[in-house]
Order: C-alpha cells, then sequence, then structure tokens
C-alpha cells in the first residue's frame, strides 16, 4: 500500500516573506497547524484536488489557474504558481506511481492576526468509483439560495471560487441521503442548473452536450473542459450555456464531472429515472483516463 505523502509550500505568495527553502517534506500523521489557523477557525482559505493517474497530475495547469483566480476572489496573497507547481510535482514524485491518486492543495490565510499564509500540498489513494461510475448515480436538486447573477450582485459571497468554506457542500449530500440519492445539483433560486457540491453538470440534449455557464456563481470544471475537448474531437456540438431545471429534467443523458470521480452518469433525477448512456460514459472515461494532459 502506497502510504500518503505531504509537501508544506514555503515559498508560497507574492508579498510573503522567502524562506530559505521553496518547500518541505512533512509527516502527514503527524499534527502540522496551529488551533489559530484561520482555515480552522473560519474555514478561510482556498484549495485544488487533482487527479493523479499512474504519477502524473491530470490537468495540473488548469487546476493552477482556478487556484490563482479563487486567491484573486479571496483577496488572498498570489500564489506563486511555478514553486506551487514544483511542490506538487515533487510530492507526487514522492508518493509513487502506483495507480490512481489524488493530489489535494491548500493555502490558508494563516494564523490569525499574521498576514502570512500556509500553504500544502497532500497526495493520498483516491476511492474507488467504479460501481457510481457503472451503476451511475441518484441525484436531487437542490436550490442554493441564490440567484445566477449572485457572483455580479454579490461577489463578496465567494460563489464560484473554490473556498475551504465546504460546509454546506457536505451538507447538501446528507439532505440528498435523506431523500433516497447519492448527489446533488444545486439550482438557483431563479430556475437555473448549477453544479454539484463537487462536481460540473453535462447534459445531452439530443446530440449537444451542454453545461451551465460559468458567470453562474459556479466553478470551472477542469474536468468539463477535458470532456468538451474529446467530445469535440469526436465531433459533438457542445456548449455553455443556461439550463433551466425544466430542461434538466428532460435531458437525454446527464452525468457529473469531477477529477476524481471523473464522469459519473445519472440514473435518476429527482426520483425519476434518467437513462444511463453506458457507451458514451465508458468513452468519457477512457479519454479522462489517459495520461495525456
Ligand atoms: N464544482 C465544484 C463546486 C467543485 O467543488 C468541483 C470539484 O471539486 C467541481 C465543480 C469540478 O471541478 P473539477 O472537474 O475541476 O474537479
Amino acid at each position: 500500500m502506497t502510504t500518503p505523502v505531504l509537501f508544506f509550500v514555503d515559498d508560497l505568495a507574492e508579498g510573503v516573506p522567502t524562506p530559505g527553502q521553496s518547500f518541505h517534506r512533512a509527516d502527514p500523521a503527524a499534527p502540522q497547524l496551529t488551533v489559530l489557523d484561520l482555515s480552522v477557525t473560519r474555514g478561510d482559505g482556498i484549495f485544488e484536488t487533482a487527479g493523479v493517474l499512474q504519477g502524473h497530475v491530470q490537468a495540473l495547469d488548469a487546476h493552477l489557474r482556478r487556484f490563482a483566480r479563487s486567491a484573486r476572489i479571496l483577496d488572498l496573497p498570489a500564489p506563486r504558481l511555478d514553486v506551487w507547481r514544483a511542490t506538487i510535482l515533487a510530492a507526487v514524485a514522492a508518493y509513487g506511481a502506483a495507480g490512481r491518486a489524488y493530489v489535494k492543495f491548500i493555502m490558508t490565510r494563516g494564523i490569525e492576526g499574521t498576514g502570512v499564509p500556509i500553504g500544502w500540498a497532500y497526495v493520498a489513494k483516491a476511492d474507488d468509483f467504479t460501481a457510481a461510475r457503472r451503476d451511475g448515480i441518484r441525484v436531487v436538486t437542490l436550490d442554493r439560495g441564490y440567484r445566477q447573477d449572485v457572483a455580479q450582485t454579490s461577489p463578496w459571497l465567494l460563489q464560484g471560487a473554490k473556498t475551504l468554506s465546504y460546509a454546506v457542500n457536505k451538507a447538501v449530500l446528507r439532505e440528498a441521503a435523506r431523500r433516497g440519492a447519492d448527489d446533488v445539483i444545486f439550482t438557483s433560486s431563479d430556475g437555473y442548473a448549477l453544479e454539484g457540491p463537487t462536481s460540473t453538470v453535462l447534459a445531452r440534449f439530443g446530440g449537444t452536450y451542454a453545461t451551465p455557464d460559468t458567470d453562474q456563481g459556479i466553478l470551472a470544471g477542469t474536468t468539463q473542459a477535458r470532456a468538451f475537448t474529446h467530445l469535440e474531437q469526436a465531433g459533438h456540438p457542445c456548449e455553455y450555456r443556461r439550463i433551466t431545471t425544466t430542461e434538466l429534467a428532460a435531458a437525454d443523458a446527464l452525468w457529473l464531472l469531477s477529477s476524481t470521480r471523473l464522469a459519473a452518469p445519472v440514473r435518476a433525477l429527482d426520483g425519476r429515472a434518467v437513462v444511463v448512456d453506458a457507451e458514451t460514459t465508458a468513452r468519457l472515461l477512457a479519454a479522462l483516463e489517459s495520461a495525456e494532459e
């Protein structure tokens, strides 16, 4: 069994004092944070999770770009992406090339009052998603309570940033379980499909694939972007657009896309059966599991 690996990023952001080294390895089984770190006391920080396949980090550039964007939205110091990249690659190399893993990298606002962020990269074995990918998942729609234009009207709500405040994203999974489902698609208060708590929505209408526009306070999915590349290369039209909840319910096929589970077909939406397109799912998974990018 491969054991988890932890590397701290030392020279981690613009305007932060540069220590002697860029990064260092630490013991993931030992305590590393203080109880005053703002990630612990306020959930104040940002993160990314990238898939790792046989020692290759998938879509690392896209994850780093999104990390920097989240930092900007939260008014955090700009992460030094070259140092983050070097740390992530070193951590993944230390982990080894065994099977499927993930690397989660985090930057917190640091200890209250210091203004010095803290960052690390953690690599561990990925969960086994065989059943979800093969059999599909049951999904319920839940109202997020914001309009689809929340990112424009109220940027201070940080919608569309990948923050460490994921208590809501976990709470909705418990609500899904209470409703006999496995996962969630958030909807806006004005009736549009948004995203999953840790995934992007992909819908097929006839021969066209669609995903919700990313200006609706949702994350631009790295897995969805890779899926679009593959689908377009295979000759299928793909579009970003507003998808109403009524349209979502009428989709010919649905998937939730994310970096470690990759593609999970939806087999029920709000208790109504959805056809699982096993052939497209298999093709998508094969493309997403390629170690090319
Ligand atoms: N939307 C949210 C809220 C997420 O947390 C995630 C990933 O965790 C995604 C979408 C999917 O993004 P990606 O495909 O880059 O993993």
